[in-house]
Formats: C-alpha cells, sequence, structure tokens
C-alpha cells in the first residue's frame, strides 16, 4: 500500500491511533503507537527503539547481550503493505515493522529482516516458500481468584463446543476477513476450551505477518467476549496443548508447487523430498526457533499428536513432519509439508526463516530423508527405534538451545547479533521458570502470546 492510501483509509475510517508492531525473541508481540499527526513522517521514518528491548525476555528480564546496552536506537519502520485497520479496534490501526539502523541499514538483529534474508535465499535459487499456520488455542475464563478455567468442557470436534462459541467464531471470522486474511477452517479441538482455526497460505513473510495479526485478532475478539484467549504451548498441563502446525511447500517462479510430481505415489517430488530431509537433518536445532519457550517441552510429548520423534509420515500424527494427503480437486496446488513441532510461542519471522534455511540446505545437499515412518515410534522399544535411526526431539529449552548453538548453517544463517540475543533471551527463559514449579510456569505463558 502506498502512504497517500493509508493516510486517506485513516482518515475515511475515523483512525486516532496507529500500532507499530514488531516481534521480539521471546516471541512477545510489542510495540508503540503513534498518534495520526505524526503518521506521515513515521511511516517512512518509523518510530525510535531501544536496542536493548531484542534482550529483553518475556518476563521482562533485560538480559546482558553485547551490542544491546542501554546506548544506542533503531527504528522501527513500517511495511506499508501490512497496514490493517482493526476491526476490534476501530480508531487504531497497526503495521508490522522492520527494525532499521541510524544509518538506514537493515538492523542485524531484526527477525523480519532475518526471514527476508532468507526468503532472498530461496529466490536466488528461483524458488519461493508458501506457509500458513494452523493455530490451536484456548478459550479460558477468569476466575475471581485469578484463576483461568476453559471456557467449555465439551468433546472433540463437538457440535455443542460450536454452539457454545457461536458468537465469538463469528466475530472472529469477520474480523480475520476484515484484514485479508482467508479463513480455511475452524473447528473445536480435543481440550475443554481448546479451538483452532486455519488461515490460507501465503508467501512466507505475508504468512509470518498474518500469524502475528490472527494472534492479535484472537486475544482481541477473546476479550471483547469478556473471554481469554490462551495460545501458550500447553496452558494446562493435563489436557493436549496447542500447536501452531506450519504448512509449507516450495513454489517456483511460474506459480507451481514444486513439491508436486505427478509420476510418484505420493505425488511428492524429489525436490520436497530433498527439502523435507533438510528440515529433518536440522529439527533438534530447528525448534530452538519454533518451539522456543519452556512451556513449549510440556507439549512435545509421545502420544500427543504434537510430535516427540525426529522423524517424518505419510498422514503420522505423531511424525514431527507429516506428508499431508491432498485435496482431491486441486493436488498440484496442495501437496504440503506439516511441521507438528511449532507452536505460537515462536516468533513466526525466525521459525519459517529457520525452516527455509534447513530446507535450502537439503535441496543444496541433495539430502534424503530416508524411509517414512508409518507407526507410532512410541510404540517401539528403545532399542527398535535406535535400530531405525528415530530421534527423540530435544526434551527441554535448554537441549534445544544446545542443539542450536551447535548447528552451524542455522547460527550463520541468523548472524552472531541475532543468535547472539536470541538465545539469551531463551536461555534466561530457561534458567527464570527453572525449579519454580508447574503453576509458575503455566501462569508465566497463559497470557503471552
Ligand atoms: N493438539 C495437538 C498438538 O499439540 C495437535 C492435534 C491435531 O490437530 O492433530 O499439536
Ligand atoms: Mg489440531
Amino acid at each position: 500500500m502506498k502512504t497517500q492510501a493509508i493516510l486517506k483509509a485513516c482518515g475515511e475510517a475515523g483512525v486516532r491511533l496507529a500500532r507499530f508492531f514488531y516481534c521480539d525473541n521471546g516471541g512477545v508481540i510489542r510495540g508503540k503507537t503513534t498518534a495520526m499527526p505524526g503518521l506521515p513522517d513515521r511511516l517512512s521514518d518509523g518510530i525510535g527503539l531501544t536496542v536493548a528491548m531484542m534482550a529483553m525476555n518475556s518476563l521482562d528480564q533485560l538480559q546482558s547481550v553485547e551490542g544491546m546496552g542501554p546506548v544506542g536506537e533503531i527504528r522501527l519502520v513500517p511495511d506499508l503493505d501490512s497496514f490493517i485497520i482493526l476491526p476490534y479496534a476501530p480508531y487504531s490501526a497497526a503495521l508490522y515493522c522492520d527494525m532499521v539502523t541510524g544509518n538506514r541499514t537493515p538492523w542485524e538483529a531484526c527477525p523480519r529482516t532475518f526471514l527476508k534474508r532468507m526468503r532472498e535465499r530461496a529466490a536466488a535459487r528461483g524458488v519461493h516458500l508458501q506457509a500458513a499456520f494452523e493455530v490451536e488455542f484456548s478459550l479460558a475464563q477468569r476466575q475471581a481468584d485469578g484463576s483461568f478455567t476453559p471456557f467449555d468442557e465439551t468433546l472433540c470436534f463437538s457440535s455443542i463446543a460450536m454452539a457454545m462459541a457461536t458468537q465469538y467464531v463469528d466475530d472472529l471470522t469477520a474480523a480475520l476477513e476484515a484484514q485479508d486474511l482467508t479463513v480455511e477452517q475452524y473447528y473445536p479441538e480435543l481440550a475443554h476450551g481448546q479451538h483452532e482455526i486455519s488461515i490460507r497460505h501465503a508467501e512466507a513473510l505475508t504468512a509470518a505477518d498474518n500469524q502475528l495479526k490472527l494472534r492479535e485478532t484472537l486475544r482481541s475478539v477473546a476479550w471483547q467476549h469478556n473471554l481469554y484467549a490462551s495460545l501458550a504451548p500447553k496452558p494446562w498441563p493435563n489436557a493436549a496443548g496447542n500447536g501452531a502446525h506450519i504448512h509449507f511447500s516450495l513454489w517456483d517462479k511460474n506459480n507451481a508447487n514444486l513439491f508436486y510430481d505427478a509420476a510418484t505415489p505420493d505425488y511428492f517430488s524429489l525436490q520436497g523430498r530433498q527439502f523435507l530431509a533438510g528440515v529433518l537433518a536440522h529439527l533438534p536445532a530447528l525448534v530452538a526457533l519454533t518451539c522456543p519457550s519452556v512451556n513449549s517441552y510440556r507439549r512435545l510429548q509421545p502420544q500427543s499428536w504434537s510430535s516427540a520423534f525426529a522423524v517424518y509420515g505419510h498422514d503420522n500424527r505423531e511424525a514431527a513432519l507429516r506428508i499431508t494427503s491432498p485435496f482431491w480437486s486441486d493436488v498440484s496446488g496442495s501437496v504440503n509439508l506439516e511441521l507438528k513441532a511449532a507452536d505460537s510461542s515462536c516468533n513466526p519471522y525466525l521459525a519459517l526463516g529457520g525452516l527455509l534455511a534447513a530446507g535450502l540446505d537439503g535441496l543444496e545437499r541433495q539430502l534424503d530423508p530416508g524411509n517414512a515412518i508409518a507407526i507410532d515410534p512410541a510404540s517401539l522399544s528403545e532399542a527398535e527405534r535406535q535400530t531405525l535411526g528415530i530421534n527423540r526431539l530435544p526434551t527441554s529449552l535448554d537441549e534445544a538451545i544446545a542443539a542450536l548453538e551447535a548447528d552451524t548453517l542455522l547460527m550463520e544463517a541468523l548472524g552472531p547479533l541475532l543468535a547472539r540475543s536470541f538465545i539469551a533471551v531463551r536461555r534466561s527463559e530457561a534458567n527464570a521458570y527453572r525449579g519454580q514449579g508447574t503453576d509458575f510456569e503455566v501462569a508465566g505463558h497463559f497470557y503471552k502470546y
């Protein structure tokens, strides 16, 4: 969108404030807001932000990171194409921002710029990533004592849950459509109060922006209904977790899906297999970006359809990577992979950038993913898993961070400042929750994403 069109849209809608948003290393969406008189200049100049904010963890504890001290500012410069008037806050607009240095160059620690860099890597091969997040969330009511209880106590895919949530879901869908997000599916999920909504796939940068718009909308519409929408990976320790499964496929310049091959039994191409192999090879490290909170590892347990093992399979709900069965009416356009080891505590720019870097590495090295797994890996003994080369994903944030640090490809892709700050922030969270008990962990994640 052009500046003039944004100003005109704001004028017509009576917008008073525009939110300049970014997503930080802790996966939290933060921002600053400008009033209308300053908007024309700020659309080009951005709004200043101290560099130290990217060293802030999700408990607002500032970490000591070289290059992110108390001195120095960057600018939050909005991507004009991300402009939306917020349907749930009609006198406010929002834009998603890149972090830019005073010299007008991209800041090395900007997650959105990281994804753009990986997008350029893909473009150099003539390809781009299409992606979509399939988001599970828990609708909750807050009790007088401050505790959260599930909005419903119904069954998986239950029509009763649909009936109870009708007004919320109608308003949610309308709010998403008003922001040009195309809703694919909605249904009540397994846990009490748990629901799922999926948004149509888009090019990776738009898909990441869409994930932030979706998170904002889920929470804001719930708030208007006196409800809380929790996007925590495991809001209630004894109930099903909230995934944000990432569906993805690789496309060429002529808009052909490179994961599709009519000549293979599963319609899945050789390039698709190589890309998959790359993601699989880097998965123990990649989960530090896709499942990056302490609470994420309470979700990634065997036999909970969240995935706990670094394997792939056809429609295997216990595999971290699933080759999905295509739509009958659009086989060539719908062959895609689903990464189940992902949740909404991730910064979507980091998650998709990491995914792209890993997959491109698979293409570059022409990796082979080995055999698809057609059983539940948890049904095998440890010895049988070893024989088949089936490895457990990291079981804690500490393990995932260690795997990331050891992954040269992902560390180089992130670059020193982003890698250093991300690891400092996430490691500090692991330390902050260590030994503090489940209640503290749940309270710290329940209403943060
Ligand atoms: N709730 C599951 C998860 O944590 C996913 C259930 C499903 O949609 O298959 O990822
Ligand atoms: Mg689901």
